[in-house]
């Protein structure tokens, strides 16, 4: 997609202002004009990113958009191209050990120190930092208190995601990247992860997340960016993306030859109409506003 086609698709979705490109002082996280092929593949095509200081900010996109990659030029793991890019004020690509120190990584699902337990793992890794957090306070930070004695290879799929955390904040981290932090965990254990991750942001923490859940993007994100085909597409908070905060409520009931919908954006009035015609009671009433996903998909239609 070339940026006419982005800028096109902003003013007809009434995207307010798209924030890409904004600058500011106080920004964790900045990059310009970040470029990487892969051979032919150009994966990163442009992309521009401001994360301000203790935010938490979602980067979602389809399978292959760009994420991980960005997001490992941001870590210091991958060379880029071409571009600007600045994490915690320094190039990852000239970062030293005290940068490295500064920053927490939660990669995807890890099956590493299997035989250790989480206390024996934290202690290890804990004398790889200049000020690391207590283990005790870490373990407590993220839940496994109980657990501390257990091998990791012995605790479950969401223990052993805490136990990824809990390694990725050991160093107290200015700014901690979470790599799909919670695929594969079941509703309770996803909502617990998050009140986590809350308590970490409330700690301080800037927090830059990608995910594929767009009720965890909508739970826990400051701003929301949409990346699709190397590029990010929109920058806002869940609430205002894609001009979803000024969007038509849809109304629906069940009438007397079937179920009926209208879109409006006065839908206290079309209830209150409603109360009136059915006096009282109105059958199966439900008012329903465009969902985060469904301008997510709105989106990455019209960029592919
Ligand atoms: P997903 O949501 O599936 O994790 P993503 O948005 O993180 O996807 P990337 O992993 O950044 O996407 O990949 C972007 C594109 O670059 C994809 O087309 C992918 O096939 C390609 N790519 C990624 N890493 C490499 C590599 N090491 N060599 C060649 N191509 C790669």
């Amino acid at each position: 997609m070339d940026l006419d086609a982005i800028g096109r698709w902003s003013r007809h979705a009434g995207v307010p202002g798209m924030l890409v490109g904004m600058t500011g002082p106080d920004s964790a996280v900045r990059v310009r004009n970040l470029t990487k092929r892969y051979g032919d593949h150009q994966a990163v095509a442009g992309v521009d990113l401001d994360i301000h200081h203790g935010e938490i900010f979602a980067l979602i996109g389809p399978n292959g958009a760009g994420k991980t990659t960005c997001v490992e030029i941001l870590e210091g793991y991958r060379h880029r191209d071409g571009g600007e890019v600045e994490v915690l004020g320094i190039d990852p690509a000239r970062a030293d050990a005290h940068w490295k120190a500064r920053i927490g990584i939660v990669l995807q699902s890890t099956k590493d120190f299997a035989e250790l337990t989480p206390t024996e793992a934290l202690a290890t890794f804990a004398a790889y930092y200049p000020s690391p957090r207590p283990v005790d306070e870490v373990l407590e930070l993220v839940g496994l208190t109980d657990k501390r004695k257990t091998r990791a290879d012995q605790l479950s799929g969401g223990q052993r995601r805490r136990l990824d955390v809990a390694l990725g904040i050991l160093g107290n981290p200015e700014l901690l990247f979470l790599d799909e932090p919670t695929t594969g965990f079941d509703p309770d254990a996803r909502r617990q992860f998050w009140g986590l991750i809350e308590d970490l942001s409330g700690l301080g923490t800037t927090i830059l997340l990608t995910t594929h859940y767009m009720e965890e993007a909508e739970r826990l994100a400051d701003r929301v960016g949409v990346i699709a085909a190397g590029r990010v597409v929109a920058v806002d908070t869940p609430t205002m993306l894609g001009g979803r905060g000024a969007a038509e409520a849809v109304v629906s009931w069940r009438g007397p030859s079937g179920p009926e919908h209208t879109a409006t954006d006065a839908p206290t009035k079309v209830v209150r109409e409603l109360a009136e015609t059915f006096g009282g009671e109105v059958p199966e009433l439900a008012v329903s506003r465009p969902t985060l996903e469904d301008v997510y998909l709105q989106m990455i239609g019209a960029a592919q």
